[in-house]
């Protein structure tokens, strides 16, 4: 069973002469992404899911790989963005287009060869939707809303708009990585909520980032305040083991909000969206003392069946990250 080790308010406060945003380099997430899907996929006990979210990760590694006139005829021209503003890549703030669709019939191509006759009838159906159905749901997704969006569509639909803002992400955050930044609890570029924490070796051992559920892009917090709220009191660290556990969460008292800590200081292999599905229990052990994630798996959304949270403001709706995969 888990138990609280620390109170987090006893971690000293970093200096803040650090990288507050470190863009991604889309093509490496997904191969690295991938990579730990095949290795989690046995002791998941969840082996076929696993697999089939190695290949989706793997097509969506392809398609970030493209270059010259296969990359400009898969991402389109270059997005109109105002970098003055915050959160650039916020859909409510650029047109983003329907480019991300041929990056969705990318993936379904790659797919389609390598899945089960169940899947081809689901990727054949959205293969063929109309681009403006397919513009509602991406709408719904970015929104939150993604109860709107058939649960069989939803996971191909998010990897698509990931590719598609992770293209355009990395020039945007390597603009905002000087800029001085004050707690964040959504995404810096795009506005999403994050996956989980991320606790690094480089380019400090010990520095905590959070890392994007759509954009791929990750940004500094303190490590010492609750990654939803900002507040420092009562937030505690829980863990299978009291000493060097690699996965712990954090929880806050003030908000009921819990996120998971990956610390890759401990073990260089965990993968945020990988390590975070192959660990649901623990979740289930937050949700039964009370607290509510704040976090978006991109990989988990397939199997959201569970409605919305009720005390969730409506501008900053999550699904509960627990569905009924376990
Ligand atoms: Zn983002
Ligand atoms: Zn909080």
């Amino acid at each position: 069973m888990s138990t609280a080790i620390l109170d987090a308010e006893k971690i000293p406060t970093q200096s803040l002469e650090i990288k507050t945003v470190i863009p991604a380099d889309p093509k490496a997430v997904y191969q690295f992404r991938a990579q730990r899907l095949a290795e989690l996929a046995e002791e998941s006990g969840l082996a076929e899911y696993f697999g089939l979210l190695e290949q989706l990760v793997g097509a969506q590694q392809k398609v970030a790989a493209l270059y010259g006139e296969a990359a400009k005829s898969c991402f389109g021209p270059k997005p109109k963005l105002d970098l003055s503003q915050s959160q650039p890549m916020a859909q409510q703030h650029f047109e983003w287009g329907n480019y991300w669709q041929s990056v969705l019939l990318e993936l379904i191509s790659e797919l389609m060869p390598k899945v089960s006759t169940d899947l081809h009838v689901v990727l054949k159906e959205l293969a063929k939707a109309e681009a403006d159905v397919l513009q509602g749901y991406a709408k719904s997704m970015l929104s939150g809303r993604f109860a709107e969006v058939p649960a069989q569509y939803s996971l191909f639909i998010w990897a698509a708009l990931s590719v598609y803002w992770s293209h355009w992400a990395v020039e945007v955050a390597q603009g905002l990585a000087d800029a001085a930044q004050a707690h964040k609890r959504l995404c810096p570029v795009c506005g999403s909520h994050p996956v989980g924490s991320v606790i690094k070796e480089v380019p400090r051992t010990g520095l905590r980032y959070l890392h994007c559920s759509l954009c791929e892009t990750e940004w500094h917090e303190v490590r010492a305040e609750c990654t939803s709220c900002g507040e420092s009191k009562g937030v505690f660290l829980w863990a299978e083991t009291e000493t060097k556990a690699a996965i712990r969460v954090e929880s806050c008292d003030t908000c009921k909000g819990y996120t998971k800590m990956f610390f890759t200081d401990i073990n260089p292999r965990l993968e945020v969206a990988a390590d975070d599905l192959a660990t649901l229990v623990m979740d289930s052990h937050l949700v039964e003392q009370g607290y509510s994630a704040t976090t978006v798996n991109p990989l988990l959304l397939a199997h959201e069946q569970e409605p919305q949270l009720e005390n969730e403001p409506q501008e900053s709706v999550v699904q509960p990250k627990v569905g009924n995969i376990h």
